[in-house]
């Protein structure tokens, strides 16, 4: 029912077989991306064809790895509405803003794109646990669509991520393990089970498929854009997966030609208290150094060292794009403003990219008639603790 192919290292370029279980690079320990016969596909596929089916992600489904449909595990995710923001974008001196709203999500997070992919793959496969460190929001995940498959599921995350997200791990039934540090302590901890139990490691990039359902935010601008590219396209990167995933998706739609080649480029925004990515873009370098005493309200920004940082800064590079920062109280008061002229209650990293755009138009980086597109990749309602402290500023 698919294009699927190969999975190659985008560092060495090494090919490893897609049909079995893999996690990174065996050559150089970079992070896989999965490979699709889409010559194939641009002769046998429509885009047409798909307006008429169901309005989640798996509308894509043949640019998406499962290979046999029984092995989807779906709660509804993707298909998200792109908003326009005019007021917001008055504010700003921006006529065409748009907010792709990832708070309708099952989980309240983009996170689920990622687990519907990352966990229908892994039933596919015949794994019967996987295990991963979280900030936060991928836990939650990951336990809801664990808990669909019957996957066992074990989640370590930092003693200080948010309470909802521990809690929302409980209920799903995962195994869950609280860390006193920060995620790149919990990891540590998830690879000694991988080593002890054979778990699967279902880590931030340490698995290929978790790209391939965050990269269906990509498919779904351009088609809810009639089939057409924006100009710009912000993005709050933790581990980056999601602006990987955009990144390919447009280079897969203009290998299909069902866009039209277009200049697209690519923001990134990261927290004042932790922006490797940042850092590097300014210095010029093909990747990041671990940032220490990482500190953000922006759980899912607090990644101090991201194992795709050379492709978050590939897409940067070569899509003529930046790297910007936003301070917490920067987010929590876009997040004031956005819920009071929008009716848009953000995430605090949803809230950095309102920030984003804010400083690149006072640059002058941003034209007023550039269309923009604002990830906001998750829901305010999952951070009742930012919201008040977003009601005290
Ligand atoms: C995980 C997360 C991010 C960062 O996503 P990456 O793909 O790791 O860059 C941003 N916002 C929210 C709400 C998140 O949960
Ligand atoms: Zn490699």
């Amino acid at each position: 029912m698919n294009y699927l192919s190969h999975l190659q290292c985008p560092k060495c370029q090494t090919r490893h077989d897609a049909h079995r279980p893999q996690n990174l690079c065996v050559n150089c320990g970079a992070p896989l991306l999965v490979h699709y016969r889409l010559a194939e596909a641009r002769r046998e596929l429509s885009r047409d064809v798909l307006a008429r089916r169901e309005k989640t992600m798996w509308r894509y489904r043949e640019l998406l790895p499962v290979q046999d449909e029984r092995n989807i595990v779906s709660l509804g995710e993707g298909f998200t509405p792109i908003l326009p923001a005019p007021r917001l974008g008055a504010r700003i001196g921006l006529d065409r803003l748009l907010v792709k709203d990832e708070g309708l999500n099952p989980t309240g997070t983009f996170k689920a794109r990622g687990a519907s992919a990352g966990v229908s793959r892994a039933k596919e496969l015949g794994i019967k646990a996987v295990a991963m460190p979280t900030a936060g929001n991928a836990g939650g995940a990951w336990a809801a669509y664990g808990a669909q498959a019957r996957l066992e599921t074990h989640i370590a995350m930092p003693e200080d991520a948010p309470e909802i997200n521990q809690l929302e791990c409980r209920i799903y039934g995962a195994d869950l393990t609280l860390v006193n540090g920060l995620i790149s302590d919990a990891g540590r901890l998830i690879a000694q089970g991988v080593k002890e139990h054979g778990w699967f490691d279902t880590a931030t990039l340490k698995e290929p498929y978790r790209i391939e359902g965050k990269k269906t935010m990509g498919l779904e601008i351009a088609e809810q854009l009639g089939w057409r590219l924006p100009d710009v396209v912000i993005y709050p990167a933790g581990g980056g997966v999601g602006i990987i995933g955009i990144w390919k998706a447009f280079k897969e739609l203009l290998e299909l030609g069902w866009v039209a080649a277009k200049p697209v480029r690519f923001v990134v925004v990261q927290a004042q208290g932790c922006a490797p990515l940042v850092r590097a873009f300014q210095e010029r370098r093909q990747d990041s150094e671990f940032w220490q005493n990482a500190r953000t309200l922006a759980s899912g920004l607090r990644v101090p060292k991201a194992l795709g940082d050379f492709l978050v800064l590939r897409a940067l590079t070569e899509s003529g794009g930046i790297a910007v920062e936003a301070s917490d109280g920067e987010m929590l008061d876009a997040m004031n403003r956005a819920a009071k002229v929008e009716g848009l209650f953000i995430c605090p990293e949803g809230a950095a990219t309102v920030v984003a755009a804010q400083k690149l138009r006072a640059r002058r980086w941003l034209n007023a008639s550039d269309e923009v597109v604002l990830i906001n990749t998750g829901s305010g309602l999952k951070y009742p603790e930012a919201a008040r402290q977003a009601l005290m500023v």
